[in-house]
């Protein structure tokens, strides 16, 4: 059978996400191991009358295939934001709309990977980004994650070593699985690093409008000068994940020929949701909306902080962020999470987290675990970390 596949269909690639599914918990399971926003803050009145109201204004006209210019006043909405909540000055021609940031890691993977390019990632990583890139086969390098982002001195020894490495994807803003943020000099010095070296950086930045305590930094692509910076954002987190809808800003040289990668892939994002996107913007402070969320998200993070705080064993490291949706647990090495997991976590406790494995380019670590803190509340969040300490204790003495 495998002879029916082309050789670019990696076969490890589609585990990556089946991977972090784990068991099932039964009815008064906790799950630790979703990356879902809180779907009780979803916005469904607003959006029920945007939906309605874009389909009185066009009408039939609106399920037709649409000209991706008809979007344009999404396009400059989206240029608006970027302005207003990143720092980065751009216009509407440097964006491309997508089917959530998903499908821009896709495009960007498909336009700038041949098999065997080599491309730096952060140790650990967004999986869904591995997922996308293993298609096109690429070489990776890893670069280990400090409290404060990616290892710049390590970066800077595999850029010597590996003249040839194409780019560098970083989740700068409450990184998925870690939860830890870039600073802001690591910020300036990767784009000084990415012109000195010759490489592009692919920054993706769901989370970044859900910072619940510190300040708000710049985005990596506010110091770009020269076009070195793709910058990949998304409305699956500050709104709702089942638009799918996501967007590039890249120079326009790349835009263009992202666009053209996505007419052959899909035509086009449905119309329909774009211009119910784009009413609900006109009718609606997206701020606002952002901004009545980050109390909830916000107690989340601080009572999953407490509890680890009260019930982890001293040898245990967490991350503390700032924002987004996780924290990430550093077990002692002789732990292996997964096993955790599956002999003891869902079984016994009913309760799930993502096993650090799969985060790994090379998956060759296996005592992390990624957390999340959105999706629980605070009673949950009491019960399952409790017994997730009582369950690692056991293992470490074990
Ligand atoms: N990048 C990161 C870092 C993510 O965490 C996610 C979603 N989990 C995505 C991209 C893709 O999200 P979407 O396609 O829903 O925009």
């Amino acid at each position: 059978m495998n002879d029916v596949f082309a050789d670019r269909v990696v076969t490890g690639s589609e585990d990556r996400l089946a991977e972090m599914f784990g068991g099932s918990l039964g009815e008064n399971g906790i799950k630790f191991s979703a990356g879902n926003p809180n779907s009780e803050l979803f916005p469904i009145a607003q959006m029920k009358q945007a939906f309605n109201k874009a389909i009185d204004k066009s009408g039939s006209q609106i399920f037709e295939y649409q000209t991706v210019s008809g979007f344009e006043k999404l396009r400059e909405r989206l240029a608006q934001w970027a302005g207003q909540t990143a720092d980065i000055n751009i216009t509407a021609d440097n964006i491309l709309v997508t089917q959530g940031g998903q499908q821009a890691l896709d495009l960007i993977g498909k336009l700038m990977l041949n098999a065997g390019d080599e491309i730096v990632v952060e140790a650990p990583t967004y999986v869904g980004a591995l997922s996308a890139f293993d298609q096109y086969d690429p070489c990776y390098y890893d670069v280990e994650m400090d409290d404060d982002g990616i290892n710049l001195e390590q970066l800077e020894l595999v850029l010597q070593a590996h003249p040839n490495i194409k780019l560098l994807y970083t989740v700068p803003d409450f990184h998925n699985p870690t939860g830890v943020t870039l600073s802001f000099r690591k910020r300036e010095k990767l784009v000084e690093l990415a012109e000195r070296y010759d490489f592009f950086i692919l920054e993706d930045t769901p989370y970044r409008d859900l910072r619940y305590k510190g300040i708000k930094l710049p985005a990596i692509k506010s110091f770009d000068r020269h076009g070195r910076v793709l910058y990949v954002s998304s409305f699956s987190k500050i709104l709702m994940p089942g638009l799918r809808v996501g967007w590039v800003a890249a120079d326009k040289i790349l835009i263009e020929r992202l666009r053209k990668l996505k007419t052959s892939s899909d035509l086009e994002t449905p119309g329909i949701v774009l211009a119910a996107l784009d009413q609900y913007m006109e009718n609606n402070d997206l701020s606002k909306h952002i901004a009545e969320m980050l109390p909830t998200y916000r107690s989340r993070l601080e009572a999953m902080l407490a509890v680890l705080d009260k019930t982890m064993p001293t040898d245990v490291r967490y991350t503390r962020p700032e924002g987004g949706f996780f924290i990430w647990l550093t077990l002692p090495e002789v732990i292996d999470a997964q096993k955790l997991l599956s002999e003891i976590c869902i079984p016994k406790d009913r309760i799930s987290f993502v096993p650090g494995k799969v985060f790994y380019a090379q998956r060759n670590r296996k005592n992390g675990m990624r957390l999340n803190f959105s999706g629980v509340d605070e009673e949950q969040i009491k019960v399952g970390i409790t017994k997730l300490a009582k369950s690692i204790r056991s293992a470490i003495t074990a």
